[in-house]
């Protein structure tokens, strides 16, 4: 006889990873993964202090999934930059995360609950009952559970979509990590995050680089319209011979690049009867800077705590019952933080002939104007995302708007459309 589950989670990302450890706490929980346990994702990320509400259980201080402390931002443009330094206001930004070594240890963490994780289980099916939901992998072995959370990433689109959820909008980059000495590379980068915009690199993201303690971690999001091989010659080019980033990347050790997608714009609904979709599946990334480990971290802990009650009390997990996760998630962090970022994706990168332009000048305006520097600083330090003030972002929006240029503004009041969330 198969097994029935109280929940099952497919996907071992941080999503996935967070949502079992949490709830193995109450439930009997199987995780279920394609890849193998030391093929799990590798990346070396900036992890804000505003996600700390939602992965209290981990310890912060811990050097190995957090090599370093987040003090120092460079938002570089083609020909302006503004440097933030968290102890202008404070405490630091946050962390670094090594992303292989955090779920290293929320697995442990869940074999220590008795939840359950297979790993080379890759599903290919889901089959809805009324009082179960049955999915099957790549060899035809099923598994039941009283509730299905999807943590597929941008993965496997066609399982989410054969239930019934929506699609988020979908990009590939690349990116890849170069090894060194930790006091070269200290030398290279005196700031943990550069976050550089060139619109010859890409219109739709920056190219990033993050630093850890003997890697940096470095890449950019693709166009719509850019093939594989483009993005690999690009990058091979970008290493090569941009100018702009040899100082940071001079003497270390390429890996070898790999693509990868992300996806951003949160799909409308996020639970289902008896399933629900956790972090980046559901597009709940941020769509100016690209940060995805906030929202999977509040997935995690917004259906969890809406779970427990549900499965003490015998539901049926009705779509009515878990209405509540979906509408967390919008208070917390998608009607205040994203609406940030939505507006920030909306002046910076629908006007491609403007981007340079417009980055350098907020580059400039960083520089100059403190309450700027302070308001970004504020945004990473929350820990209440759900009372972030977006009036700040549209005074900030003002402030820019005021130093482009007549011409430009006439541009961008013809390409921009206002934003729809
Ligand atoms: C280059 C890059 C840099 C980034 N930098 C940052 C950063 O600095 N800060 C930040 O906050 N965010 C960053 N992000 C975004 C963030 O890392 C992601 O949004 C987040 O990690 C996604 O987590 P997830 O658990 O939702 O999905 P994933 O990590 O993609 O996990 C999904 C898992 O599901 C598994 N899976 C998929 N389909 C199946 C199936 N059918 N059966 C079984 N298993 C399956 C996959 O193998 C995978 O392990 C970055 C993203 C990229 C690509």
């Amino acid at each position: 006889m198969i097994p029935m589950y109280d929940i099952i989670v497919i996907g071992a990302g941080v999503a996935g990873l967070t949502f079992a450890f949490k709830t193995s706490k109450y439930a009997e929980v199987l995780l279920l993964e394609a890849r193998n346990r030391n093929e799990l994702s590798k990346g070396t990320k900036v992890f804000p202090e505003h996600n700390r509400p939602f992965i209290k259980e981990v310890d912060w201080t811990n050097k190995e999934i957090f090599p370093r402390i987040h003090e120092i931002i460079r938002y570089l443009g083609t020909k302006e930059e503004g440097i933030l330094q968290s102890n202008e206001f404070g405490s630091p930004f946050g962390n670094i995360c090594y992303i292989e070594k955090l779920s290293e240890v929320l697995i442990k963490k869940i074999e220590a609950q008795s939840g359950q994780i297979k790993f080379n289980e890759k599903i290919n099916k889901i089959i809805k009952y009324n009082d179960y939901i049955e999915v099957i992998n790549n060899i035809g072995e099923s598994y039941k559970t009283k509730l299905l959370a999807l943590a597929t990433g941008s993965h496997n689109f066609e399982l989410q979509k054969s239930v019934g959820f929506d699609i988020p909008d979908t990009y590939t980059g690349i990116f890849s990590h170069m090894y060194g000495d930790e006091d070269k590379i200290n030398v290279n980068l005196p700031i943990e995050y550069n976050f550089h915009i060139n619109s010859k690199i890409s219109t739709s993201g920056p190219f990033f680089i993050c630093k850890g303690l003997s890697r940096i971690f470095l890449g950019f999001l693709g166009t719509k319209s850019e093939t594989e091989q483009e993005l690999y010659s690009k990058y091979e080019r970008i290493i090569q011979n941009y100018k702009k980033i040899q100082p940071y990347i001079d003497g270390l050790k390429p890996d070898k690049p790999i693509l990868t997608k992300i996806s951003k714009h949160p799909i409308k609904s996020f639970s289902q009867n008896r399933i629900i979709i956790l972090g980046e599946a559901a597009g709940l990334v941020t769509s100016f800077f690209y940060e995805g480990l906030i929202a999977g971290l509040a997935s995690a802990e917004l259906s969890a705590q809406t779970i427990r009650p549900l499965l003490e009390n015998g539901s049926s997990f009705g779509i009515s019952e878990l209405k509540n996760y979906d509408s967390e998630l919008n208070r917390i962090i998608l009607q205040t933080y994203f609406k940030n970022d939505n507006a920030s994706e909306y002046l910076f990168y629908n006007s491609p002939s403007q981007i340079n332009l417009i980055f350098n000048t907020y580059a400039k305006l960083m520089h100059t104007n403190k309450k700027i520097r302070k308001y970004i600083w504020d945004a990473h330090i929350t820990h209440h995302l759900e009372d972030y003030d977006t009036k700040r972002d549209r005074w900030v929006g003002e402030q820019l708007f005021k130093k482009l240029p007549t011409l430009s503004k006439l541009v961008l009041g013809i390409y921009l459309k206002p934003p729809t969330q």
